[in-house]
């Protein structure tokens, strides 16, 4: 399982991660409709054919009963020091509404998701290097959301669409997005959860935008040598909890509300391309450039970068053909 193509390319990380069975009291319990075999393969219900299942194979499976701690220590801590050396990397949560996304970006306090804990140890190994090593590390942040393919910073009120720049080193740039430097994690959560409030009100008034923007957080961290020649390299990590997956044209929407599905719809299709062609490894064109989300994530997929795609499914009945597609989704990210 190597990738085939002639240019280093490395390869998106795929992981399926299934919450745990919920069903409201009221509700008449059908029993899941997916199962987990072992730590790579899944089996869903054939629609055709009850009697039968639909197998499923991938990088890693994260049964129901998989905890938070271990979902950040096999699919994110490992990509974490890479950033400190000036490489970049990406966390996305694809799946739909209601199948624990945020859950597993965000969490809970009691539950911390990939978000706090990936925080909590960029720090913990920034402040484990040693001064001898010669350089000197900061670490910033920015907070963003694309919604209906406008760039909003999450960290200012009222924000304007931002445009997304490329630099002469094809480094991508938003040059009006708030940066904020922080020292701790304190002080990322002083600004974070603000933010994050913010969102989840502009949620409730514009019925559920959270599930129909794509939420994107960036750690930056920059070191700068002590010495001559002054060498600066710049890490970056983004955690981004995808608008949901659902084909919110399938509910009969309209106006507004259409072309928002449109905009979701344009960009989770361009990045299942963008992965596909990444990690299919053959030289087909990778469409950066077809949605902004893409553009955005550019430099932080594929390359010498190190993805990881989460993809959230729910074994409840009335999820599965939103769990079809999404396992084809992850499926076909996976081939190689
Ligand atoms: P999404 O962001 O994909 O719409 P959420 O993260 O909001 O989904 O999850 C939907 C509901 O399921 C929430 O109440 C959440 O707390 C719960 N949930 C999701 N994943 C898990 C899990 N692994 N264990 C327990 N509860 C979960
Ligand atoms: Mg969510």
């Amino acid at each position: 399982a190597s990738d085939g193509g002639s240019k280093k390319t490395s390869r998106i990380r795929v992981a399926v991660r299934l919450r745990p069975y919920m069903v409201k009291e009221d509700e008449k319990a059908e029993g899941p409709c997916v199962r987990g075999i072992d730590s790579q393969n899944l089996e869903i219900i054939n629609w055709r054919n009850a009697t039968e299942t639909v197998k499923y194979h991938f990088d890693v499976f994260h049964g129901e009963q998989t905890t938070q701690k271990e979902v950040f220590l096999s699919s994110v801590k490992p990509i974490l020091p890479h950033i400190l050396k000036g490489e970049n990397a990406s966390v996305f949560a694809y799946g739909p509404t209601g199948a624990g996304k945020t859950h597993t970006m965000l969490g809970s306090a009691e539950q911390p998701g990939v978000i706090p804990r990936a925080v909590r140890e960029v720090f913990n190994l920034v402040n484990a290097k040693d001064e001898d090593e010669g350089w000197d590390y900061k670490i910033g942040m920015s907070y963003l959301e694309i919604y209906n393919e406008k760039v909003l910073d999450l960290l200012l009120p009222n924000s304007q669409d931002l445009p997304i720049r490329e630099d002469k080193d094809k480094n991508i740039l938003i040059p009006g997005l708030t940066h904020t430097t922080i020292t701790s994690f304190a002080d990322f959560d002083k600004h974070f959860v603000p933010a994050t409030l913010n969102r989840t009100t502009a949620s409730t008034k514009l019925n559920q935008r959270s599930s129909r923007s794509h939420a994107i957080l960036l750690i930056k961290v920059v070191r700068t040598q002590k010495t001559l020649p002054f060498r600066q390299q710049t890490g970056k990590l983004y955690l981004v909890d995808l608008a949901g997956s659902e084909d919110n044209r399938r509910t009969g929407n309209q106006g507004i509300r259409l072309k928002e599905s449109g905009a979701i719809n344009l960009s989770l299709f361009t990045l299942s391309k963008v992965v596909d062609s990444l990690n299919s490894g053959t030289s087909i064109r990778v469409p950066y450039r077809d949605s902004k989300l893409t553009r955005l994530l550019q430099d932080s997929l594929g390359g010498s970068a190190h993805s990881v795609m989460i993809t959230n499914i729910a074994p409840e009945y009335k999820f599965y053909f939103d769990t079809f597609s999404a396992l084809n989704f992850a499926a076909k990210s996976k081939l190689i």
